[in-house]
């Protein structure tokens, strides 16, 4: 996909789950609030994903590009009695490419200086769709995307996550620092 391709994909994306036909990143967007924070989300545990930020989770090759960069991980949490598996930034303290969700705090190793280094239609959509409220008080910040949503639209690729999972299951990868500028390019399937 082209970066406009992408950009319109993520835009219908939020636009369906916040209900607001006119959403875009000025919605939610607020740097000086969230300069003054200096990240207390991303340094709290790195966003998730939804399974619709990506061009298809039905490909294998296409994910495994993605995970493969090391800087994405799968995880799981669980819901009652169902473990779902999902995939989010990778964390400083985690290891595998398979990994549990440990206790806070996590840093996003994609947390730059100036913030985010993803644009803010890659950037996974828990993140992008965290409205700043507050600065310094994570916990204020308004999740325009659920947990709920969350939960129930990953339910429904757990077939692909179970293989996924099973391919990455002990294996480790490194981030690239040198090709993080790739990143954008490989979850748009723009460079596979
Ligand atoms: S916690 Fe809220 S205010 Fe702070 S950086 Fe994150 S979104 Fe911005
Ligand atoms: S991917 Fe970006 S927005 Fe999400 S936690 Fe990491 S640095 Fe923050």
């Amino acid at each position: 996909m082209t970066p406009e391709e992408y950009k319109n994909k993520k835009l219908d994306l939020y636009r369906n789950i916040t209900g607001d036909p006119n959403f875009d990143k000025e919605s939610v967007l607020n740097d000086e609030l969230c300069e003054r924070c200096e990240g207390a989300c991303c340094k709290t545990f790195p966003c998730t994903f939804s399974p619709y930020d990506f061009v298809d989770i039905d490909d294998f090759e296409y994910m495994k590009s993605i995970l493969d960069t090391g800087y994405f991980v799968i995880s799981y949490y669980y819901e009652e009695d169902e473990c779902i598996y999902y995939i989010r930034a990778k964390g400083l303290n985690d290891r595998g490419v398979v990994a549990k969700s440990k206790a806070k705090p996590n840093e996003c190793i994609l947390l730059g200086e100036k913030g985010c280094q993803l644009d803010f239609y890659s950037r996974p959509t828990l993140g992008a769709l965290l409205e700043p409220k507050s600065n310094k008080l994570f916990m204020c910040c308004k999740h325009r995307y659920s947990m709920d949503q969350l939960t129930k639209d990953w339910l429904k690729y757990q077939q692909q996550m179970l293989k996924l999972k099973k391919y990455y299951l002990f294996k480790k990868r490194v981030p690239n620092k040198g090709k993080i500028y790739k990143l954008e390019r490989i979850i748009r399937q723009d460079e596979i």
